[in-house]
C-alpha cells in the first residue's frame, strides 16, 4: 500500500512510491533503512546495468571527483569527447549529442527530425506507435502512444501519428503518410515489454529508406546491452538514422544521449541546441568507464547467455503455474504476462520474499536484472517467484 502522503508529505506526489526506503546497493541487491536486504530484479529500472555501485565505474568517479565536477559546454570535456568515440565506434559511426534524461534524448530526436522536415521542404510530423514510451515532456508525452500519459496535459505537440505496433496495416498507411520520421523502441518497455517482429521491422526500415524519413530507434531502456546487444538495433541487423539513450548510460549518474549519422546530424549546427549540464564531466566520466567495461567484458553477451537461462526457468514456471499467460522480451528486459493484475504480485514478492521486480502496463510483470548478476540469483528470483505463484 503506498503512503506517500504520511513518508513524503514535501515532496509532490507523482509517485505511488511501494512503504520502502532504500540507503546502500551493491550488485543485485539492495539494503532498506531497516538493515533488510532484497534482491534487486528492477536494476533502478534498467540503470543499474553493472549492478549497484559497480567497481569499474566507482574508482572512475572518485577520481573525477577529485578533479572537477563541472564546466559549461562551450569547453572541450574529454571524458566526454571519449564517450562519445566509443558509443560511435560500437554503433554506427556519426556524432553524439549529449543530454541528462531519456526524455530529453528523445526531445532531440524531435527536434532532428523536424530541423529535417524543414530543410526537405516537406512534413516535419513524426509517425510513432501505439502503447510506446518516449517520455513524460510536453514533446515526448505527445509522442508517447498512450492516452493515460497524455490525459490532462493537452494541448499536445500535434506533430504526432500514432500507428499500430507490429501491424501491416501500419506500413501501408506509413507509405501514404506525409511524414519526416519515424520513432520507436524495439521492445516497448513501459507498454508491457514486447518485442517489434523482425519481419515487420526490415519492412519497415525500408519504408524510412525509400521515403527519406528518419528511422529513430528510442534505446532509453533497450540499450546499453539490456537486450543482449549493447543496442536492440544491432540484432534486428537494421541501420538507424539516429537512436536515444539514457537509463543505462551512466549506471545511475544522470546523462542522455542522441548518436545520429554524420548526415542526419548536419542539421543540428552550432546555436540550434544545448543543455547546461549534458555530458559533464562527472556524468561522462561515468557513462565512460560504464561502456569501457561493458565493451572490454562483453556485458551484452553476458546479458544475452543470462538471458536465455531465465527465459527457461519462466518457461518452467509456465508450465507449472496457470498463472502465467506469456513468458516474452529479450536478453535481460523480460515480461511475465499474467491472467491478472501484476502489481499485487510485484507487492508480494517485495514483502514475503525481499525480492523486487516491476510490472509493465496492468497485466505484466517485468523482470530488469543487472547483466552481471548470477545464475544463482536468477534461480533465488524463479524460487521466491515460485512460492508466490503456489500460494496464489
Ligand atoms: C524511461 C524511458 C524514457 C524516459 O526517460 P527519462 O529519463 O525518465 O526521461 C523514454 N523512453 C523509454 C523507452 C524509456 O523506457
Amino acid at each position: 500500500m503506498p503512503n506517500s502522503l504520511l513518508k513524503t508529505s514535501a515532496v509532490m506526489n507523482t509517485y505511488s512510491r511501494f512503504p520502502l526506503t532504500l540507503v546502500k546497493g551493491k550488485g543485485s541487491f539492495v539494503w532498506d533503512d531497516k538493515g533488510e536486504k532484497y534482491l534487486d530484479f528492477t536494476s533502478g529500472i534498467a540503470v543499474c546495468n553493472l549492478g549497484h555501485v559497480p567497481d569499474a565505474v566507482y574508482g572512475k568517479v572518485q577520481d573525477q571527483l577529485q578533479s572537477l565536477w563541472h564546466c559549461s559546454n562551450l569547453y572541450h570535456i574529454p571524458a566526454q569527447e571519449k564517450l562519445a568515440e566509443l558509443l560511435i565506434q560500437n554503433s554506427f559511426g556519426g556524432q553524439v549529442f549529449f543530454c541528462n534524461s531519456g526524455a530529453e534524448a528523445n526531445e532531440a530526436l524531435i527536434k532532428l527530425a523536424r530541423k529535417h522536415g524543414a530543410e526537405k521542404g516537406g512534413s516535419n510530423k513524426i509517425a510513432t506507435f501505439k502503447q510506446s514510451f518516449h517520455g513524460r515532456t510536453l514533446a515526448t508525452l505527445s509522442a508517447t502512444g498512450q492516452e493515460k500519459i497524455q490525459a490532462g496535459f493537452s494541448a499536445l505537440t500535434n506533430d504526432f501519428i500514432y500507428l499500430e505496433f507490429n501491424s501491416e496495416e501500419a506500413l501501408q498507411q506509413l507509405k501514404e503518410l506525409d511524414t519526416s520520421a519515424v520513432l520507436l523502441e524495439l521492445v516497448q518497455g513501459e507498454g508491457g515489454v514486447v518485442p517489434a517482429d523482425q519481419e515487420w521491422v526490415n519492412k519497415l526500415a525500408e519504408i524510412c529508406s525509400e521515403k527519406e524519413m528518419l528511422l529513430m530507434i528510442d534505446e532509453v531502456q533497450t540499450g546499453m546491452g539490456r537486450t543482449g546487444t549493447l543496442f536492440a538495433f544491432q540484432q534486428y541487423g537494421i541501420k538507424p538514422d539516429a537512436v536515444s539513450l539514457a537509463k543505462g548510460l551512466g549506471s545511475g549518474f544522470p546523462i542522455g544521449a542522441i548518436i545520429a549519422s554524420t548526415e542526419a546530424a548536419k542539421v543540428l549546427g552550432p546555436g540550434t541546441h544545448g543543455s547546461t549540464f549534458g555530458g559533464n564531466p562527472l556524468s561522462a566520466t561515468a557513462g565512460l568507464a560504464t561502456l569501457e567495461y561493458m565493451v572490454q567484458n562483453n556485458a551484452a553477451e553476458a546479458a544475452q547467455n543470462l538471458g536465455n537461462y531465465l527465459l527457461e526457468k519462466l518457461a518452467e514456471l509456465k508450465s507449472k503455474h496457470i498463472q502465467i499467460k506469456d513468458v516474452r522480451g529479450k536478453g535481460l528486459l523480460l515480461g511475465l504476462v499474467m491472467d491478472t493484475e501484476a502489481g499485487p504480485l510485484v507487492n508480494r514478492l517485495r514483502e514475503e520474499e525481499k525480492v523486487l521486480a516491476l510490472t509493465a502496463g496492468p497485466n505484466v510483470l517485468r523482470i530488469l536484472p543487472p547483466l552481471t548478476a548470477s545464475k544463482e540469483e536468477c534461480d533465488q528470483f524463479i524460487k521466491s517467484l515460485g512460492n508466490i505463484l503456489a500460494e496464489a
